[in-house]
């Protein structure tokens, strides 16, 4: 496509806090060099056409029917939500011929859907400015009113506010965030299980649900206003407790993780990925066996501080963290564990903080 413009968006890594952002709570991703590219040339016969290279399929809307349009359970639901939305904000959809291409892993808890929905927004806009944060909550609008995913708002953040060099601490209520480095001397493993058990988007639903059960036993708006206290001492199902706690102590990880990542105490941060991870594991119960391994693998070789799942839950990836010295050992004995375990290769991606999405000029 010559002469095309290209709109570019990354997937991210979490690096703790996990299923905190719906809770209005603390979350520190990191924007990856894995991202989605979208080429983007004016259509000669008026239409809107998106063609995804990964999935080899075209897809195309005149410009009249967008705002009438239905979710289809398939990937282009993404963007033609994403179109919608920009429509109702009043902006008008010009009639483009779009190419996307991505190198974020799909289904992986690296953020594919988010890095897709926001290069289709830069691709929509076609320059015109819109404050990023507009363009964040409207990607979140598509993703969880029009394909259906009751998603937090992290992905599209920080898809859009990542750093280079840095990660990112958001307050998912204030939706203000900080720049966090992180100490020299360590890398940052993500490890794809390669598996995406069915459960995910289901059990996601629910746990939504439990913790807004949670949140209305103990009369807080959102669960970023509870105590351990009023956690331990309100009356709710035993199970709604478990989720209760995991965002609570979760939030207060995030904020201890933050302070060691300043003091550079590679061992604390350590620590409290495996202690996240025990707590996704037990009380917020989206890990599976695949991640669980990869993680007390990961805990026994040389050189890892720490590692957890990241991501939405049930397969997907884990994030690691490894002296940077002793990361292609890491690297190496990993992927030998884990394939000699359960017969898969698992991609690996060494993980180097990107900044945010823009038109590549
Ligand atoms: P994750 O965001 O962790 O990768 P999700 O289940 O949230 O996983 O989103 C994955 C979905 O996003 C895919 O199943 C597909 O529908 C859509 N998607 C992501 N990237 C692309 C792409 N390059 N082309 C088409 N669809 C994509
Ligand atoms: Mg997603």
């Amino acid at each position: 496509m010559s002469g095309a413009r290209i709109f570019r968006a990354p997937g991210r890594v979490n690096l703790i806090g996990e299923h905190t952002d719906y809770n209005l709570g603390f979350v520190l991703p990191i924007a990856l060099g894995l991202e989605t590219r979208i080429y983007s040339t004016p259509s000669a016969d008026g239409r809107l056409r998106v063609h995804s290279t990964a999935h080899n399929e075209t897809r195309d809307w005149g410009l009249e029917q967008i705002a009438s349009c239905t979710p289809q359970s398939h990937w282009s639901d993404y963007f033609i939500g994403v179109a919608r939305e920009i429509a109702a904000l009043g902006f008008e959809i010009a009639p483009l011929d779009l190419k996307i291409e991505s190198t974020v892993p799909e289904g992986a808890g690296l953020s594919s859907s988010a890095a897709l929905e926001v290069a289709a927004a830069l691709a929509l806009l076609q320059g015109r400015t819109l404050d990023g944060l507009e363009i964040a909550r409207l990607c979140q609008r598509a993703e969880s009113g029009f394909v259906g995913m009751p998603c937090g708002i992290m992905d599209q953040y920080v898809s859009l506010f990542g750093r280079e060099g840095a990660a990112t601490k958001v307050d998912c209520r204030t939706l203000e965030s900080e720049a966090v480095p992180l100490p020299a001397g360590i890398a940052i493993v993500a490890v794809n299980s390669m598996v995406k058990h069915s459960l995910g988007q289901s059990a996601y639903r629910i746990r939504v649900a439990e913790c807004a059960e949670a949140a209305r036993a103990m009369g807080v708006e959102s669960l970023r206003e509870a105590t351990a206290e009023q956690v331990n001492m309100t009356l709710m199902p035993e199970v709604v407790r478990c989720r209760a706690r995991h965002i609570v102590t979760e939030n207060l990880r995030v904020e201890a993780f933050v302070e060691a990542a300043r003091t550079g105490d590679c061992g604390r941060m350590g620590r409290l990925f495996s202690e996240s991870h025990a707590s996704m594991r037990d009380d917020y119960e989206i890990s599976c066996a695949e991640i669980d391994f990869l993680v007390g693998a990961a805990e026994s070789l040389p050189g890892c501080y720490g590692a957890r799942m990241t991501g939405g839950g049930f397969g997907g990836c884990t994030v690691n963290l490894v002296a940077a010295e002793g990361a292609a050992f890491f690297i190496g004995a990993i992927r030998h564990i884990y394939q000699d375990a359960w017969g898969k290769n698992p991609q690996i991606v060494e993980c180097v903080p990107a900044a945010g999405a823009g038109e590549i000029l």
